[in-house]
């Protein structure tokens, strides 16, 4: 069993009668002494908030950038991809149970300091908080990225749900360099009943990460029957362009049958490619398939030029000169 070691949380405030309040994610728990927030990774003790996941793995290996998915940041490398336990969702459909639902006191956990998480991102192009939710292990994060910021030019990168709060987002910022935020329906009934949250914080996170200078990519993990109605993808695309841009690159992932909804069938491919086409429609010139085989290159809007191919979760170097497409001279916002 991993050993029991603590970390003061940061974000969190005390209450008059005996409680703190954590300021971390949306959520603002309530949390009386002795127990810990919606995360199961945040415990009150002796009139403090600790971290409980600080300095422990339960995934450490490296990842093409591709498969966080970042496909338009530093397409063809590889990230030192860090996850642990815990989640401030409590999704039906979680892809990831073991970790997200797992404990801070997990045997799968491994103890690292800083300087270790560092040395050994320094191996690779970057380093990524990926798996389970990044948020709920913000300070190790956080400490880590400062760290490895000092070390070299490599990136940084938060595979996560939005639902950080704005304060340790703007705290953040200045060492994080890309996200992708899963946007998982566009109604907030589906947030509230399947996924155990609220749509709009997370909207809220996906616009404040841009205005940041934060590179965002955006996930919606389409799920039969759930989220899938035209409507709202129409919406959801809308609101891509309006708030994000057009050129934001949108992946609509393949649902697979898992935790509490293994009565669901996986998404059909027609499904996903209306999805797409939906997302082209309504604007969006970047709309990619996850977890199926699908044409994921990257094509110039302008003339159609293959500026990227991908195959798998690999990929070359984009066909680019001074971000801009060498046959038409189009904008093309791959960062690399
Ligand atoms: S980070 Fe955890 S403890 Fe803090 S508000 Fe969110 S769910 Fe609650």
């Amino acid at each position: 069993m991993c050993m029991d070691i603590m970390k003061e949380a940061m974000f969190w405030d005390k209450l008059e009668d005996e409680q703190i309040r954590c300021e971390l994610c949306a959520h603002h728990c309530n949390i009386k002494e002795g127990k810990r927030g919606l995360c199961n990774v945040r415990e009150y003790r002796e009139r403090k908030l600790y971290s409980l996941v600080y300095g422990k793995a339960a995934s450490l290996v490296s990842d093409p950038i591709e498969k966080k998915p970042l496909y338009h940041f530093f397409p063809g490398t590889y990230a030192l991809s860090f996850g642990t336990m815990g989640c401030n969702f409590s999704c039906e459909f979680c892809q990831n149970a073991s970790l997200s639902c797992g404990s801070p006191t997990s045997a799968h956990l491994r103890e690292y300091s800083v300087k270790d998480i560092v040395r050994e991102a320094l191996k690779y192009d970057g380093i990524a908080w990926t798996y389970n939710e990044p948020t709920v292990s913000y300070e190790f994060s956080y400490d880590v990225f400062r760290e490895y910021k000092k070390k070299g030019d490599g990136y940084t990168a938060y595979v996560t749900n939005g639902y950080m709060e704005s304060e340790p987002l703007k705290k953040l910022a200045p060492y994080l360099d890309a996200m992708n935020i899963d946007i998982k329906a566009f109604t907030d009934k589906f947030y509230r009943e399947v996924v155990g949250g609220k749509l709009q914080p997370v909207l809220d996170t996906a616009t404040r990460s841009v205005e940041l200078d934060i590179h965002v990519e955006v996930t919606y993990l389409i799920i039969p029957g759930h989220n899938d109605e035209p409507k709202e993808l129409s919406e959801f695309s809308s609101w891509v362009k309006e708030n994000l841009g057009e050129d934001t690159a949108v992946h609509f992932s393949r649902f697979h049958p898992d935790h509490r909804m293994r009565h669901v069938p996986p998404t059909p491919t027609e499904k996903m490619e209306e999805a797409q086409d939906i997302a082209v429609e309504h604007g969006l010139n970047y709309v990619y398939l996850g977890n199926l085989p699908a044409d994921n290159n990257t094509y110039c809007p302008g003339c159609g030029t293959t500026i990227l191919s991908r195959s798998y979760f690999s990929s070359g170097k984009p066909k680019i000169k001074d971000g801009k497409c060498k046959k038409c001279g189009r904008k093309i916002p791959i960062i690399y």
